[in-house]
Parts: C-alpha cells; structure tokens; sequence
C-alpha cells in the first residue's frame, strides 16, 4: 500500500495543488486523534489516516471523492476538529479530509436575514460579523473557534435560547457533496427560478437535515445557509436561587411555559459553580458556598418587553420561594452580553478549562416537557447512588457530584437537559466507574421513560438497540446513499 499511497498523494495534488495533500507521518500523524483531553482515551482511540487531503472547492472535494471510491477507500472528514465523540479520527485509515481550507462568509444578507458560508468558518468569526451589523446567531457552549457548519451537522444544539430554539432549526440551505461525488441542493436556492437560500423549502421532498447527526455519512456540506436574528435594544439577567429541587423545578415549568426570556436555564450548583473555578478545591469551595439550584434568566428586547417580562419573573420567584440574588449583586456585563446573546455560552477559555480540567461527563436526556425536570433529576440521582463507588463517602458521593443545566426551548414545549458526573480526569478510579455507569445509565433511564442520548467518553453499549427500528432506518439511508461505504460515519454506523 506505501508505494500505492504515493501515487495516490500525487494524484490529489493534481487537484488540490502540491502542498494540500500529504502522506508524511509527521502530517499524518496530527490527524490522528481529536480534541478529546483524556489521555487514556486518546491513546485507545488514536489512528493516523493513510493520507491528508486540504480541498479548496466543491469542484475538489468531488474529484478526491472519485479517487476514494476508485480505489474502495474510506473519507474521514474533520474541519475543526473538535468534536469530542471520536468521530473525526480515521478509524479505518484511508483519507483524512480536511475542510480548513474552505473558510469564506459567502454572504450575510441583512434583507433576509441570512448567512451563507463554508464549513470553516468558526462561530467567532461569523459571530463578530453579525455583530456589526446588530444581528446575532444562537450557539452552544462549545469553543468559538469550533465551525458553525459542523456544529450543526454533529452538535447536540445544546444552549441555545429558549425563543429560537436548536440550531439545526436554523439550516436554510446548503450544498452537499454526496458519497457518489454528484452534488445535492437543498432549500429555496435548489429551484431553478428562485435559486436563492432564503427559505428552507426546496422544490422537493423536504430534506434540509439530512446531513444533522448522519456524521457526514450522507455528504459533505461545502456551503451551507444558516438564519440569523436580530438583537433586541436592552438587556436584563435575572439569577433566582433555590435550595429545593421541587421548588426549583416548578419556578423552571411556570417560566417556561410563559414563553419569555430569550434565555433561560436551570442550573445545578455544582454544574454553575465549576464554571467559574481552576481547580477542584476552588469548586468544592464555591458549591457549598452557592445556593443548590440556580435559574438564569436572560431577557432581551425593547424597554417595554423587558420591564413586562421582569414582572412575571418577580411573580414566580415570590410564589416559588426564589431569592432574586441579581438584586444584591449585579452580574458582570461581560457574563449577560455572552448569556443574552450566545444564550448559556460562557466563551471559549471557560469551556476548554471546564473540560480539561474537571472531566465533566454528560447524560444528556431529552426531550420531555419542562414539568418532569424535578422527577428526572431524582431519577438521574438515585441511578447514580446505586453504584457503589459512588454512594461511598471516602471517594465522593453522587449527590454531590452530580450537576445539570436545563434549557427550554420553543416556547417551553420541549426542554433538554445535560446531567453529569464530574472528577478530574486523572483520578485512578475514574475511568472504571465512568465507564461502569456509562453502560447502566441508558438502560436505567430508559425504563423511567428517559432517553440518554450521549455520554461522553464512556462506551455507548446498548445504543442502538435502545434506538431500534429507528437506527436500522437511518442505516438503510446510509447505506442506500453509501453502498460502498466509503464515507467514514463515526461510531454509532460502524
Ligand atoms: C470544550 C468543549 C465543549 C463543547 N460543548 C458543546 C456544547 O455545549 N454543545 C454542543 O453541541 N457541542 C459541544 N461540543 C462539541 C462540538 O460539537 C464540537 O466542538 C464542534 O461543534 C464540532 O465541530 P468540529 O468542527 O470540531 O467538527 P470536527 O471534529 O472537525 O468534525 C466532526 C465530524 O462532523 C462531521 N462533519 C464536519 N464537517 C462536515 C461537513 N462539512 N459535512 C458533513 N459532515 C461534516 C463529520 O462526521 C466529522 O467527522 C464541545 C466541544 C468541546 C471541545
């Protein structure tokens, strides 16, 4: 195969030109992993692709794909490159195919409220943008430096405002290289009279997320159309405090269901608190010290709306027994301009060093509506305290480790809400029991009716039969679009 990877490598640099392509181990080596911070895990999973190809163009990544399939060879996409569920290492070798090059704002159409880019355009960069032009887009809590296109595509659109709801919501169109190399358009600008993204209806069956959690099995995205918004005039962030879950919980329903606030989230002390510190002993510090539950509640709009919006949230905080602590301690502008407008994104550095360091590892349960939340996270609790390490005070206790963030979404018709279990990551016993609950927690809250539907760096055994006929559905796409499996769909196809 080594002297057949060089001729392959000459080949793709007839396309993409000579420095674009390379089978060079010290190259080949860097795209061997992701940005997943577990150094155990990175270890078992790290695999260096045969060659890396940098496409330009649509016209590009079309031509590579001829030659993958020329010769049977798997495509691995990767654009930032940090997701965190493996998916963009080539686990089965062939080309790793890189997206950075395809980096351009096409359009920002302030008429229609539109930006059309390529996939490596990073959330910061868009962001900045629209900024200057008063408008906005929803993001998670990931890094800003992640890019938009593949946040959507493999996101868990989590964070975004309770008003707009998930991201993938705000595809409007796109232009997708499929596995068989002929290029698919979806949206307003795949008809031959509008040929303008500024709707998502194209002029077929409705297809605008087919790419959205296919992990690029069903293309490669090379331009996509995304809605934006446009920011309101004032902002005001409310933080309610409860020390009873049940309390806690019916102030997050009420609220919920009033369809105001732009943003609003239900945080776990020890989740919030973690946020905000380096190292274990500072969380440990800031969580006795906080209250156990804290609602956070972003308003933004005209004067009006919000002195309407403030007055609901003092009727349910009195009726629920909520402090208001916002009253005696005014948040940072830095933390309600990042909270209004990026909904529950703390910006990039608190999010890598809350992963790097802590070793948060989610279940992230959704989609039932915001008046089981109280029930669930009992449920998540007592799950937990079955394990034995974990109800053992010597090593630390669930009640305590545990942590959540709730966010409704669409008017409060649905909620989604992380739940996780956090310790350092060099911590000896980790592993084992992350990797232990891991396993029981799908299953455990399945027959409460919860469906898991991540957990991060442990195994996902179970997965697909929890999912079923729903699973062997998207395989049969998959593999009616790939029959020779030549895209590299990540672990959940394998
Ligand atoms: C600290 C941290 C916090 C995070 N928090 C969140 C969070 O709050 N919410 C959330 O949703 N995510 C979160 N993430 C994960 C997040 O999904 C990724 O950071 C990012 O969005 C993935 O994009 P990427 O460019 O890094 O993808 P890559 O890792 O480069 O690519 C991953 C895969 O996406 C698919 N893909 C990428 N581009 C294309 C394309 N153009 N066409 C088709 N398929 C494509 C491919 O299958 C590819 O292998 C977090 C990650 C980190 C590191």
């Amino acid at each position: 195969m080594s002297q057949d990877i060089g001729h392959i490598v000459a080949e793709i640099r007839n396309i993409v030109g000579h420095e674009w392509a390379s089978s060079d181990p010290e190259i080949v080596y860097a795209y061997s992993r992701e940005a997943n911070l577990y150094p155990e895990h990175l270890r078992s999973t790290m695999r260096p692709p045969l060659c890396v190809a940098l496409p330009g163009t649509t016209e590009e990544v079309q031509k590579i794909i001829a030659i993958a399939r020329a010769r049977a060879m798997p495509i691995t996409l990767q654009t930032t490159g940090l997701n965190v569920s493996g998916v963009c290492i080539p686990l089965r070798g062939g080309i790793l195919m890189d997206l950075k090059r395809m980096d351009q704002i096409i359009e920002i159409d302030e008429e229609n409220l539109t930006a059309t880019l390529q996939p490596y355009v990073s959330i910061a960069r868009l962001s900045c943008e629209l900024q200057k032009r008063g408008m906005y887009i929803p993001v998670p809590g990931n890094p800003s430096t992640a890019s938009i296109v593949s946040n959507i595509i493999i996101g868990l659109g989590l964070k975004v405002t309770n008003k707009v709801g998930r991201q993938e919501k705000g595809i409007v169109g796109f232009r997708m290289v499929l596995p068989d190399g002929s290029l698919f358009k979806v949206g307003s600008g795949a008809d031959t009279f509008i040929q303008k993204n500024f709707w998502p209806h194209g002029p077929g069956p409705d297809l605008h997320l087919l790419p959205v959690h296919a992990m690029g099995s069903t293309g490669i995205v090379t331009e996509m159309t995304i809605k934006c918004w446009l920011r309101g005039e004032q902002y005001k962030e409310f933080w309610v405090s409860y020390e009873d879950i049940d309390a806690a919980g019916e102030a997050f329903r009420e609220l919920s269901r009033m369809e105001i606030a732009k943003g609003l989230n239900l945080y776990g002390g020890n989740k919030y608190s973690s946020y905000f510190t380096d190292t274990r002993e500072a969380m440990e510090r800031m969580v006795r010290a906080n209250p156990e539950f804290q609602l956070i509640v972003s308003l933004e709009g005209t004067k009006r709306q919000i002195e309407y919006e403030e007055k609901l949230i003092r009727g349910v905080a009195e009726k629920t027994g909520g402090r208001i602590i916002t009253d005696k301690f005014p948040p940072y502008e830095s933390f309600v301009e990042s909270h209004a407008g990026m909904s529950g994104s703390f910006y990039s550095d608190y999010s890598m060093r809350y992963w790097g360091s802590r070793g948060a590892n989610w279940v992230i349960a959704g989609f039932p509506s915001p008046d089981r939340f109280a029930e669930m996270y009992k449920a998540y609790t007592e799950a937990l305290l079955a394990d034995p390490d974990l109800a053992d005070p010597d090593f630390g206790h669930a009640e305590f480790w545990r942590s959540t963030i709730a966010y409704p979404f669409e008017g409060g018709h649905y909620f989604f809400a992380e739940f996780g279990l956090d310790s350092h990551p060099g911590e000896p016993r980790w592993q084992e029991i992350i990797r232990r609950v891991g396993a029981a927690l799908p299953r455990y809250c399945a027959q409460k009716g919860f469906v898991v539907i991540a957990f991060n760096r442990a195994p996902r055994e179970g997965m697909p039969d929890i999912l079923g006929p729903y699973f062997d559905l998207a395989k049969k796409v998959r593999d009616g679009l790939d029959p020779e499996g030549i895209m590299q769909p990540g672990g959940i196809f394998q």
